[in-house]
């Protein structure tokens, strides 16, 4: 793995103290219960969150399933989305495939830590099973896009962004188009929205450059200090 152009630059910030500016909702959490992440987690001090983005097709989920297999000390977010599954993902694991009214629930109810619409469809992370894990001290993981991202920067601004960039972008296009998920339309708004994600790696506090998805795993885990 590369760390791209700024591999010294102290751009990772210093860890974030106990605690953090957010607080606990009061919500109903329909989508922590099945991820164990209530009431019953050993108390340890305080995370950090740490957030991973990138262009769609750089490889985000093939590294999460990576990640997911190799280090289960990492509790990843399961995100909410109107879309609808790929073949061979599951309700709850990949993510909780939910209507627009359902998602106009949780947005509404202030479910949401975090929200967006991508490509057509919405997306957003339950809230309260993120607070429960950092608060715990469980090291915690977000893959979300870019608009996301900024949310999590605004309301969380101890979050460290991650940034996983492809090696170039014609191998952005060939990994996007050699999933063959998707339609031509849709892959043509997703390599646009890439377009603006790439433009907006220096927000972020490091940059990951997926030419090995292995090497991306073992720097992620260790930014998290699993
Ligand atoms: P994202 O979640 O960012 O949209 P995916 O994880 O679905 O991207 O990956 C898109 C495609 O690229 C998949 O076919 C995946 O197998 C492939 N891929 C992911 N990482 C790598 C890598 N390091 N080298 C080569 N191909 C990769
Ligand atoms: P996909 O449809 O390929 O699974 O995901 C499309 C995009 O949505 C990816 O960039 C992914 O990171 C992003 N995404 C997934 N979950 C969330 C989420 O909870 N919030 C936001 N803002 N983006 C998400």
């Amino acid at each position: 793995m590369t760390d791209k152009s700024r591999p010294e630059e102290p751009r990772v910030r210093e860890a974030a103290a106990a605690g953090g500016p957010w607080t606990r909702d009061g919500g109903s959490m329909p989508y922590a219960v099945t991820h164990g992440g209530t009431g019953t987690l050993p108390r340890r001090s305080a995370r950090r969150l740490t957030v991973l983005s990138g262009p769609s097709g750089v490889g985000k989920s093939t590294v999460v399933a990576e990640l997911r297999r190799t280090h289960p000390g990492v509790w990843l977010s399961v995100s909410v989305t109107t879309r609808k599954p790929r073949p061979g993902e599951t309700h709850g694991v990949e993510y909780y495939f939910v209507d627009d009214a359902e998602f106009d629930r949780l947005v509404a109810a202030g479910e949401l830590l975090e929200w967006a619409e991508f490509a057509g469809n919405r997306y957003g992370t339950p809230r309260s099973a993120v607070i429960e894990h950092l608060e715990a001290g469980v090291p915690t993981l977000l893959e979300i896009d870019l608009q996301g991202a900024r949310q999590v920067r605004e309301s969380m601004p101890d979050a460290l962004l991650v940034f996983l960039a492809p090696p170039s972008w014609e191998e952005l296009e060939r990994r996007l188009r050699g999933r063959g998920t998707e339609p031509e339309e849709v892959i043509a708004r997703r390599l646009e929205a890439a377009r603006v994600e790439l433009a907006a790696e220096a927000e972020f506090d490091i940059t990951l450059v997926n030419t090995s998805v292995r090497e991306v795993c073992e720097r992620l885990v260790a930014l998290l200090g699993a």
